[in-house]
């Protein structure tokens, strides 16, 4: 999947510093590639990428933050503002408000209809739907027994073949019987044809919709986008309803639907539950097209709050092996920064799961800082001077006992000893990316 490629794009830039032209090409690459396996229309991917390695160029990597996950933050934004940034709510508006749509057969029309009214009903509005699909006797049937589910009622003349007709009717009907919203679900083809394009341009024509909105099944990949295009050609409608996203649709389509016709994606369908409906939210999918999780949250967090200047410091000081209590101290400060430490450890990849038993607080640290708040500053500058009388000094000074205090001597001893090794292995050729 897309996320596992990114994963492998990014590899190139771990251990580097910053990221440089010459390793965000490669990522940049890649990425592109990815995307267009994830359904992205291929000029739709080129643009992206192109924006992304502007944004990319030269962007200082902090030290609590990779560089693959700096560019997953980048991509991610991208990703977000190409899908239209915000959310966008279908217009209710009209008395009554007519919503038509539209779509070919088998993308989810009638499913939707059903879904669409219960929602609408929910937000306590009388609601009327009709059933224009006069090719299929059928469809009639599927409509009333979803109406039924949802307990909306259901507009429809048998007998009568003209769906232009029909829906006037059906909107003479609400505006009599007080319905404020009348959902219209319509006639398909299995494919684009030209007496389905005639007759739903004629049904818009006549009933002049508040909102047209064209279903599309997210399954269909490439095809998606000409569909999109060809109906938005004829209709200029006003937005997109994305549907059977439960499968393993990888919702490339949202991304190259929103890039080539401009129109919003207002809903996505997610089963064929009549409550499986939701609301379209590019940053959630621009997640699900990552397939990140959490990932960007955490380097949002980092990046807001993150002091980049002492970052570096303290990366020069690993760097010369000169890391002391100071800097552990002010390390802990960024980390409790961030937030709550169960949030963040469940937001790395993997942790959440590891730590799910484990209690972790803000207290957790307390004993630590007691204990460091109580070195003099030469002490905590050279922890080599704190032998066994210093230690137990520190002890009584901080409230804790002497096995505390040994417990966090060692631990940052071990530490210390991480960061040795990282140099060395940092100073051989290739080590960097041995450790990656
Ligand atoms: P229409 O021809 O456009 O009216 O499409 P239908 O609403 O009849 O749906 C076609 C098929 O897709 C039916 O079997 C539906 O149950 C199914 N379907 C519709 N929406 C979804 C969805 O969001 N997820 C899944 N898994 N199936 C769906
Ligand atoms: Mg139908």
């Amino acid at each position: 999947n897309l996320s596992t490629k990114l994963d492998r794009a990014f590899k190139t830039l771990k251990g580097q510093g910053s990221i440089t032209e010459i390793n965000v090409a490669a990522t940049v690459k890649e990425i592109r590639r990815a995307l267009v396996d994830a359904d992205v229309n291929y000029k739709v991917a080129k643009e992206v990428t192109d924006k992304i390695k502007d944004e990319a160029m030269g962007r200082d990597v902090l030290i609590s933050v990779s560089p693959g996950q700096l560019m997953t933050k980048i991509v991610y934004d991208e990703l977000t503002e190409l899908m239209g940034g915000e959310k966008q709510d279908i217009v209710i508006k009209g008395e009554p408000a007519v919503v038509l749509l539209s779509g070919l057969q088998g993308s989810g029309k009638t499913t939707f209809a059903g879904k669409l009214a219960s929602y609408l009903k929910k937000q306590n509005r009388s609601v009327l739907l009709v059933a224009c699909d006069v090719y299929r006797p059928a469809a009639i049937d599927q409509l009333k027994v979803l109406g039924e589910q949802v307990g909306v009622e259901v507009y429809s003349e048998p007998e009568n073949k003209n769906p232009v007709q029909i829906s006037q009717n059906a909107i003479e009907y609400a505006r009599k019987n007080s319905k404020r919203v009348v959902i219209i679900d319509t006639a398909g083809r299995l494919a684009v044809d030209e007496q389905m394009m005639t007759e739903i341009e004629a049904v818009k024509r006549a009933i002049n919709p508040s909102e047209t909105l064209f279903v599309v099944d997210s399954m269909t990949g490439q095809d998606a986008v000409n569909t999109a295009k060809t109906f938005n050609d004829r209709l200029n409608f006003d937005g997109v309803v994305l549907t059977k996203l439960d499968g393993d649709s990888r919702g490339g389509a949202a991304l190259s639907i929103r890039a080539v016709v401009e129109k919003p994606i207002k809903f996505i369908s997610t089963g064929e539950k009549m409550e499986a409906l939701d609301m379209f939210y590019p940053d959630r999918m621009a997640q699900r097209i990552l397939g990140m999780g959490d990932v960007i949250s955490l380097v949002e967090r980092a990046q807001q709050q993150f002091d980049e200047e002492e970052a570096k410091r303290i990366n020069q000081k690993i760097r010369k092996n000169q890391f002391n209590f100071d800097d552990f101290l002010s390390q802990l400060e960024q980390i409790k920064k961030m937030g709550n430490l169960k949030d963040l450890v469940g937001m790395i990849p993997g942790m959440g799961k590891a730590m799910k038993d484990i209690e972790i607080d803000d207290d957790a640290f307390k004993p630590i800082e007691a204990i460091i708040k109580s070195m003099t500053p030469k002490e905590r500058a050279q922890p080599e001077l704190l032998n066994g009388s210093r230690r137990r000094r520190l002890a009584k000074g901080s409230g804790t006992d002497i096995q505390q205090v040994n417990n966090l001597m060692k631990q940052f001893e071990d530490m210390r000893k991480v960061m040795r090794t990282m140099n060395k292995m940092s100073q051989t050729k290739g080590g960097m990316q041995q450790m990656a």
